[in-house]
């Protein structure tokens, strides 16, 4: 199929580059202008934190960095390649969904519901994305899983299933079975809001933990002490566009726009 949007201008990795560059991201649901207009580089090992409203596009946006939701305009390149598509002579054209996975698969993404698969077990859960999308062999993939499990402090869950977990274990099951993946990037989308409050902790700290490692991570959450805490910068949006954007010591204690400050004002 070829794509409406515009032009690819994907270069090679290079030393240097950004790990993520979104350009001119726009997305619209029919008449209504969900996204308009993002521009945002991620540098490697950077923890950027979006805040905003409620309805102001930071899901969406997020959703377009690893194209479950498809950009209506504009383009997103992940470490040098464009995602989503590829250039063939002078047309860009979507990758088949073999393509799609393979890029995807560099990219994990947490969501605020948990969504692993309830038939599965824990190790299971975070054996089968490697397995079978990243033909890793079934051993290996186990071992890998294991290691993974005890980072998050899940050993001794192995072989439970996902319903006989609390709310916080089963995410972080989820965030084990993103990095099965060995992504360069993660993404995470409120990852503590369905949580009762006792559970956000041991999910925040996981993803601290994380942070301390190097990840390079795009964070959606309502979490301003978290974001404070353990991002580089921090992102404002409001209206589908960036108002604001700075170190956390300034965006939350000597923010610039008056829709940042109000937002704050409403929140902190
Ligand atoms: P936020 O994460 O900042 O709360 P979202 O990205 O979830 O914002 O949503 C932004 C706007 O886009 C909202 O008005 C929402 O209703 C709308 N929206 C999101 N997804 C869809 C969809 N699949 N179809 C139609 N509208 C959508």
């Amino acid at each position: 199929m070829t794509s409406p949007t515009t032009p690819a201008t994907a270069e090679p990795p290079r030393a240097g580059q950004p790990l993520v560059r979104i350009s001119g991201l726009h997305k619209s649901y029919g008449a209504l202008d969900v996204l308009r207009g993002i521009d945002l580089d991620v540098r490697p090992g950077e923890k950027v934190s979006i805040i905003g409203p409620s309805g102001s596009g930071k899901t969406t946006m997020l959703r377009c960095v690893n194209f479950i939701e498809r950009p209506t305009r504009g383009h997103i390149v992940i470490d040098g390649d464009l995602l989503g598509q590829k250039r063939v002579g002078d047309r860009v054209v979507d990758l088949d969904d073999r393509a799609l996975a393979r890029q995807r698969a560099g990219i994990g993404m947490v969501f605020q519901r948990f969504n692993l698969f309830p038939h599965l077990s824990v190790l299971r859960n975070v054996t089968i994305g490697p397995v079978k999308v990243g033909k890793v062999p079934a051993a290996e993939a186990e071992a890998r899983a294991l290691a993974l499990l005890d980072k998050v402090g899940l050993a001794s869950k192995a072989h439970s299933y996902p319903e006989q977990l609390s709310g916080g274990q089963q995410q972080r099951v989820a965030i084990a079975r993103a990095l099965a993946m060995r992504p360069k990037l993660m993404l995470f989308d409120e990852a503590t809001s369905a949580l009762d409050p006792e559970l956000v902790g041991e999910v925040l700290g996981v993803m601290a933990d994380l942070a301390a490692e190097g990840m390079t991570m795009l964070i959606v959450t309502h979490e301003m002490q978290f974001a404070e805490d353990v991002s580089d910068r921090v992102i404002f949006m409001d209206g589908g566009v960036v108002v604001e954007e700075a170190p956390p010591g300034r965006l939350f204690h000597a923010p610039e726009h008056p829709r940042t400050r109000a937002f704050l004002s409403a929140v902190l």
